[in-house]
């Protein structure tokens, strides 16, 4: 099945032009806001932020969700403040030694699935996808924050009020995962000229197995500053989300570990710490009127630790844009809600249940199931080719990183239609 390359232009001959009303200006909100402006619908993006600011470091986008970009035609600016890992480590805590690694990762990746992997930093993301949408004549409101959804009249209002809740009947609180990450971005001047430095402008994508910890680090900003997340137990108390660290208490924490990630330390003023959250899944994701779908963290929240939160949010962005390209009548809008919630709840949930195994994966206490753990990784690095049917090393499966790293929402989304036309 082939799909176009660039779909720049919005689409003129859509008959039924739907009026879309997008609550979040984030990754998933942004890029369902493209999609439904080019499939010919007008979009309002509701946002709670006064603006588009630095929050989070930064983003790993993976062949599933750049090859999106690349369609949706983000300027050149945005491809430029990426930077490309030459290489994508997996490290042992204490002293850096490679367990696995990954040689020539961004170029390896393309060649096997077509598209670029970028390391990115999030507001260089957001702001891609928020200029390629003011072009195409997305509305947005920003430092507006929405309370309560009526379904019934299809309005959402922005008044202070009391929270409603509109899709499940009940509330749905989110549950600490246990983790902890301090979000850290260090510019190359911040750091002396020399081996950090050097570190930064060639960028490599590492990640350090520590015992209830982890560590990752990669460049940004085209090789001009370094993305770090250290993940430990959390000890923030309930109901604090985020919070700014003590800088002097990550380093003493960290203090055994490989010293180069120690001199980066060093070099830290000031750090945020997050509550890392998850949520059980929900039996839907659409309401009984088929006139509301959630997408992204609010549909399949996923820990961080296979990088997808994101990719999987600008997926289903794509796909739920693409589906209201096909639709020819308001009627046939539940349907489609239907379909994208088929497409993409396995999906979705499947990616989130995979990253929290990454997490026992990487926390190993030193011990028998470590040492076997790090032996079994030592016997395929270095690209070698990886014999076992289910490798426990997610990103290298070789069932799970096509699956992953290879899907593509249109493909998908034309396939789906094959099978299940509208009527
Ligand atoms: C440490 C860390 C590292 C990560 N690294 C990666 C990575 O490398 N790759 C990757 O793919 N993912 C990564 N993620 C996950 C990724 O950031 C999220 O999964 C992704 O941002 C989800 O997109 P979203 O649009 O659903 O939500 P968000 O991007 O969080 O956007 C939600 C938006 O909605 C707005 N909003 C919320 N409530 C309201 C309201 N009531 N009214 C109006 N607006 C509202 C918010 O202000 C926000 O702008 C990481 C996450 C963390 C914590």
């Amino acid at each position: 099945m082939t799909v176009k390359e660039h779909d720049y232009l919005p689409d003129a001959t859509n008959s039924c032009r739907l009026d879309v009303i997008i609550v979040g200006g984030g990754m998933g909100g942004l890029s369902a806001s493209i999609q439904c402006a080019l499939s010919g619908h007008h979009v309002t993006v509701i946002e709670a932020a006064n603006e588009l600011a630095e929050t989070g470091t930064g983003i790993q986008v993976t062949p599933n969700s750049s090859t999106l970009l690349k369609r949706w035609g983000l300027s050149e600016s945005f491809w430029s403040s990426a930077a490309r890992p030459s290489s994508m480590n997996f490290r042992r805590y204490s002293d850096g030694t490679i367990l696995f690694r990954e040689q020539n990762y961004a170029e390896s990746l393309k060649k096997k699935y077509g598209s670029e992997t970028l390391n990115i930093s999030r507001v260089d993301v957001q702001k891609g996808l928020y200029d390629r949408a003011k072009e195409l004549g997305v509305e947005f409101h920003f430092g507006t924050k929405v309370i309560e959804i009526d379904m019934d009249d299809g309005r959402i209002k922005s008044a202070a009020g009391q929270e409603f809740k509109v899709l499940l009947g009940k509330q749905d609180y989110p549950e600490a995962t246990g983790d902890l990450v301090y979000r850290i971005i260090l510019n190359a001047e911040d750091v002396p000229a020399g081996e950090l430095r050097d570190k930064i402008t060639n960028p490599e994508l590492n990640i350090w197995f520590g015992p209830d910890c982890h560590a990752v680090s990669y460049s940004i900003r085209s090789g001009k500053a370094l993305g770090l997340g250290l993940v430990r137990p959390d000890d923030l108390p309930a109901g604090v989300s985020k919070k700014e660290g003590s800088a002097e208490e990550m380093r003493e924490l960290f203090r055994n570990w490989d010293p180069i990630l120690a001199r980066f330390l060093d070099h830290v003023k000031v750090v945020e710490t997050w509550k890392l959250m998850h949520r059980q899944e929900v039996e839907t994701w659409i309401n009984d009127k088929g006139n509301f779908v959630l997408i992204g963290d609010a549909s399949h929240p996923m820990i961080p630790y296979l990088a997808q939160g994101a990719n999987s949010a600008m997926e289903d962005g794509a796909t739920i844009g693409l589906i209201l390209g096909k639709i020819t009548s308001k009627s046939q809008l539940p349907q489609a809600l239907q379909m994208f919630q088929t497409m993409r709840k396995a999906r979705g949930e499947a990616v989130a249940r995979e990253s929290l195994k990454m997490r026992t994966f990487y926390h190993m206490r030193d011990g028998p199931e470590q040492q076997e753990r790090d032996s079994l990784l030592d016997k395929y690095t270095d690209s070698k080719r990886i014999i076992e049917e289910k490798f426990p090393l997610s990103w290298v499966c070789p069932i799970f990183q096509p699956w992953l790293f290879g899907y593509d929402a249109h493909i998908e989304l034309e396939k789906a239609i094959e099978s299940s036309p509208f009527v």
